[in-house]
């Protein structure tokens, strides 16, 4: 999820990968670590001399490396922890029993634990809790039959699940770096006499502006004056380095003007990074491992309370619609600012749940406490690894998206709704309320919710035009129903964050009770009304801010003629299950909210008077 550095050339290794480890520092990461071999074959002793860790900055890295660390090739990483806490032991480079594998990864081994478990069977010792160490450990166990390292790494690349963006050195011979992609970003820089591997071309940029971007599958060998790449079957395959034009600014957001447009690009990808290892695409079954040890009490609870603040407070109602329709069982999801104070009754027999992508959120946690205090099994959804959530809880389901830069939640209210729906059709299975059909339908929509997503990220020119229109504007009401009027609460909160304007969210039922009043040709709506079950009920809204001059930005399913009629614009979305329609309908709207605050020229990845993580009252 995070970043990782390589090189090998001439010059002193060490410096130049502490500079790679600092042009990724923008990403964010807990920890970092740095291997620099020496240059003839070496004990594993003195291997593990070569390896230096250390938590938090990069600058506590570089203050641990001796004068006399020295070497012309190496390799650095960055890490955001996935599995196991931020420490110094989990963080990477990892290695083999022997020493002689090492090695630097960026996203998860699915299989890790299957893996793992064999491993251990068959002798291997491991030192951290990371998914990352099986790699070396299969390595390790492949050369015992298998005596060239390329072909050991080819076999473990085959056995291997998930993501990965890996760099490794073969300590007996340390002049190659072994490079291998699938799921996280790998980029190779082509220098003069020297090469260079990151996870992110603004890391390359300074060295060289020849670069190969690795694709899934494929995998390389970088030596200082040369380079090999190879598909998974291990046949050669033949590119030519392209120029990158992109300045060093650009390039650490992705070519993406933005922080926040790069996240929410990255929508399709984030629903499955959030559900790598936990959705079976053969089975098209959901599991859930980290609730193993909540599954029995989850079997028998009455009731969930569900608080967080903010986007993930949204996210929570999503959470409640999904888990009373599909799981069956009573939920309320409140503000954690208000529960923390206003002496909740936490009955026997209640999970509570809180949500949070920083897992420091202040209220979030205070309200954690209470609930703990009282009694209740709490599983949280947390985004940081070893958060102070996340250790509070008795079960952690973590996004698995990496670090999210733009202070504006986008990317992790996608992979939060995500994981609510996983747990949803996973806590009706264990509750026996649903059929294995039913979670087929479910699991299956699921899957082809990127490409979805991906459709609608196409058109965002369109949308930017959309939010041309309404950029006059200073006030906006949003609305929706059942699904969407979280998204209609969400889709607000998103405009008043990044470009000021005033909105509010309401559920369209409770227009006549009051918003009415306000609309006229100078407030418009907007107003999501995909095909759902409540679809009728959103037209009549509809047709009543029209009739009160109001103007309409609707939300509607691809083809929908009636709305398009009746709205004065109409963004579309695909068709998608009800209980989907969140992920969906939220693109738009952070798309709109985007190209609002760009347009008005804010810094839409840094908004005035707001912070990333909450951590006070
Ligand atoms: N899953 C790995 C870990 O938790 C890699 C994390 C990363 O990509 O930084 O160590």
């Amino acid at each position: 999820m995070c970043g990782i550095f390589g090189y090998v050339g001439s010059k002193e290794a060490p410096k130049i990968l502490i500079e790679g480890l600092k042009a990724l520092e923008y990403r964010g990461y807990d920890s970092a670590g740095i291997y620099v071999p020496l240059n003839n074959q070496q004990q594993s002793t003195q291997q593990q001399n070569r390896c230096i860790k250390a938590v938090g900055q990069v600058k506590n890295l570089e203050a641990k490396i001796p004068a006399d660390f020295k070497g012309n090739i190496g390799l650095a990483h960055t890490r955001w922890a996935t599995h196991g806490v931020p420490s110094e032991v989990n963080s990477h480079p990892h290695s083999d029993c022997s020493g002689r594998v090492w090695l630097a990864h960026n996203g998860i081994v699915e299989n890790y634990s299957e893996l793992k478990q064999e491993l251990i069977a068959k002798g291997h010792t491991f030192k951290s809790a990371t998914d990352t160490e099986v790699v070396a450990h299969l390595i390790e166990e492949n050369l015992k039959t298998i005596a060239d390292f390329s072909s050991a790494l080819k076999a473990t690349l085959n056995t291997i699940t998930g993501t990965y963006g890996l760099v490794i050195i073969d300590a007996n011979d340390p002049t190659k770096l072994y490079i291998a992609r699938k799921g996280s970003p790998i980029v190779l820089g082509i220098g003069e006499g020297e090469n260079f591997v990151a996870s992110d071309p603004s890391a390359i940029v300074p060295h060289t502006k020849k670069v190969i971007y690795l694709n899934d599958g494929e995998w390389a060998i970088l030596q200082a004056g040369s380079y090999q790449l190879f598909d998974l079957a291990g046949g050669e395959l033949k590119r030519e380095p392209q120029i990158i034009e992109w300045s060093v600014e650009e390039t650490k957001k992705g070519g993406f003007d933005h922080f926040m447009l790069k996240e929410i690009m990255e929508g399709g990808k984030v629903i499955k990074n959030t559900l790598a290892g936990r959705l079976d695409e053969n089975t098209l079954s959901i599991k859930l491992p980290e609730l193993l040890g909540v599954e029995e009490k989850l079997k028998n609870i009455k009731r969930i309370i569900i608080t967080s603040c903010g986007t993930a407070l949204y996210a929570g109602w999503v959470g409640e619609y999904l888990l009373e329709e599909y799981a069956k069982i009573p939920v309320e999801c409140e503000y954690a600012s208000e529960f923390r104070y206003r002496s909740p009754i936490v009955e026997p027999g209640t999970l509570v749940m809180s949500i949070t992508q920083s897992g420091e959120t202040a209220d979030t946690l205070a309200a954690l406490r209470e609930a703990k205090r009282q009694g209740a099994v709490i599983v949280s959804i947390v985004n940081t690894v070893g958060s102070t959530i996340a250790r509070e809880s008795d079960a952690v389901i973590y996004n698995q998206i990496g670090p999210e830069i733009g202070v504006a939640s986008t990317k992790a209210f996608m992979s939060q709704v995500a994981l609510l729906t996983a747990f949803t059709v996973r806590l009706a299975e264990l509750r026996g309320v649903t059929t294995t059909e039913a979670d087929k339908k479910v699991v299956q929509e699921i899957l082809d919710l990127p490409a979805k997503i991906e459709s609608i990220l196409d058109s965002r020119e369109a949308i930017k035009d959309v939010a041309t229109k309404y950029a006059k504007y200073n006030d906006f009401l949003f609305m929706g129903r059942k699904y969407t009027f979280p998204i209609a609460f969400e889709g607000a909160l998103k405009l008043k964050e990044i470009s000021y304007v005033h909105a509010e969210g309401y559920g369209a039922g409770e227009m006549k009770h009051g918003p009415i009043a306000m609309i006229d040709e100078n407030f418009p709506t907007v107003a999501l009304c995909p095909a759902d079950s409540v679809y009728e009920k959103m037209i009549s809204n509809v047709q009543e801010i029209k009739a009160r001059s109001g103007r309409v930005l609707a939300i509607a399913t691809v083809g929908d003629q009636t709305v398009s009629k009746m709205a004065d614009e109409t963004i579309f979305v695909p068709e998608v299950m009800e209980m989907l329609l969140p992920i969906i309908c939220v693109v738009p709207l952070q798309l709109f909210a985007y190209y609002i605050g760009t347009g008005k020229g804010y810094d839409v990845d840094k908004p005035r008077n707001l912070a990333k993580s909450v951590t006070v009252e």
